[in-house]
């Protein structure tokens, strides 16, 4: 028989609530979890006492880390870039890329799809994030780079990526973007309303078409307009829903929050999280590569860009934010401590949410039987102190 691991005297972060409790795990998966005990025959243990004990955290939304782009050619590269993650406690996710042309774009799904055996975290797919984006709201993106849809352009990656690529950030109002939003749905991919100042109209109509997510909330994106509500009768202006509006209305729609400190104030995170519940908001990390390297200047997409302070700043910009230098780990840190959500609340935001929204809600992202054994361990302060993924220790 296999040699199964007791991970005894934790606190259990299991869908979705803390509670003391033993985790069992064998063959890479979750067998059971159970009050706590003693050890039985075959079972080695892991000392958890102290510990959180929950699933291993799932980023829908990342650029690189550690120095490594994910947005290049480089399957080593984009490797090492998830091993800087899985080291914060990061067991899944799916690289992304900020504007970049087709061409590079298609290399580095490629780069992504080679890179997956070599890693130990799991790469679950691939985030294009952007290209067909309102050139207003593009914030960190290069203008160069962002244009309206063309098929000439995604048809092809579509053909030769849908089955990798999970998740498509676009503007829905651009013209041709509902066409887009059906051509990914057709290959099985999450359609993303980011970058984007669309009227609520031109929302709903995406989200018919197929749109369900939304990305970084409230960051680059459109909200309340004062217009005339009924132009035939003459009358003054009022106000009408922009997408960052929307997104708290419709409840078919997901969003995610990028909890760093710095994109959002926490009386709008616990807004999204009083809208949307956990199980309908995301923790994103939207790390730029940067991320683990000291303070100093680096290059985002041609542009020179500070790390200083926790945060990325476009240096001839300095009002934009490029990314965050936050890993996921210290989102959920943030999510809770500062901003006051529950902490089995933030820890759902950070594994099952996002893991559910690109289609791998029942493989990863919750603790229960039958679930791949990827576990996280974090002490008091929510530091990471231990790290698995199907079963064997990564950090
Ligand atoms: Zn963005
Ligand atoms: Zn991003």
């Amino acid at each position: 028989m296999a040699e199964r691991l007791l991970f005894s005297g934790g606190a259990v972060v299991t869908p979705f609530r803390v509670e003391e409790a033993d985790v069992v795990v064998a063959d890479g998966l979750v067998l059971e979890i159970r009050p706590r005990g003693p050890a039985r025959p075959g079972e080695r243990v892991v000392d958890c006492r102290g510990l959180y004990v929950g699933p291993g955290l799932v980023d829908i939304h990342v650029h690189g880390g550690g120095g490594h782009d994910f947005a290049g050619d480089d399957p080593a590269a984009i490797a090492a870039g998830a091993e800087y993650h899985l080291h914060q406690g990061t067991t899944s996710l799916t690289p992304s890329a900020l504007s970049i042309p087709f061409v590079q774009l298609d290399r580095a799904i490629r780069a992504a799809r080679q890179a997956v055996s070599r890693c130990r975290a799991r790469l679950l797919g691939y985030h294009v994030e952007g290209v067909y984006l309102d050139m207003q709201y593009r914030g960190g993106h290069l203008a160069e780079h962002v244009h309206n849809p063309d098929p000439r352009e995604y048809r092809p990656l579509i053909e030769a990526h849908g089955d990798f690529i999970t998740e498509w950030t676009l503007a829905p109002e651009l013209p041709g973007a509902l066409e887009v939003v059906a051509a990914c749905r057709r290959a099985g991919i999450v359609v993303s309303a980011g970058h984007t100042r669309a009227t609520y109209e031109q929302f709903m109509a995406a989200v018919e078409a197929g749109l369900s997510h939304t990305t970084h909330y409230a960051c680059c994106m459109g909200n309340l307009r004062f217009e005339a509500l009924r132009p035939e009768l003459s009358t003054g202006k009022g106000f009408a829903p922009g997408v960052l509006e929307a997104v708290l209305l419709r409840d078919e729609v997901t969003t995610e929050i990028i909890c760093d400190g710095f994109h959002l104030h926490p009386g709008l995170i616990q807004l999204v999280f009083k809208a949307k519940g956990a199980a309908g908001a995301c923790l994103v990390s939207d790390t730029v590569f940067g991320v683990g390297m000291p303070e100093g200047e680096i290059v985002v997409g041609d542009q020179p860009t500070v790390l200083k302070n926790g945060i990325a700043v476009i240096r001839d910009r300095p009002e934009i934010i490029a990314s965050s230098v936050t890993p996921l780990s210290g989102m959920l840190r943030h999510a809770h401590r500062r901003a006051g959500l529950p902490l089995a609340a933030a820890w759902e935001m950070a594994s099952a949410t996002p893991a559910r929204v690109i289609g791998f809600g029942d493989r990863c992202g919750v603790l229960a039987p039958g679930r791949d054994a990827d576990l996280l361990l974090l002490d008091a302060d929510l530091a990471v102190r231990g790290v698995y993924v199907g079963g064997v220790r990564a950090v």
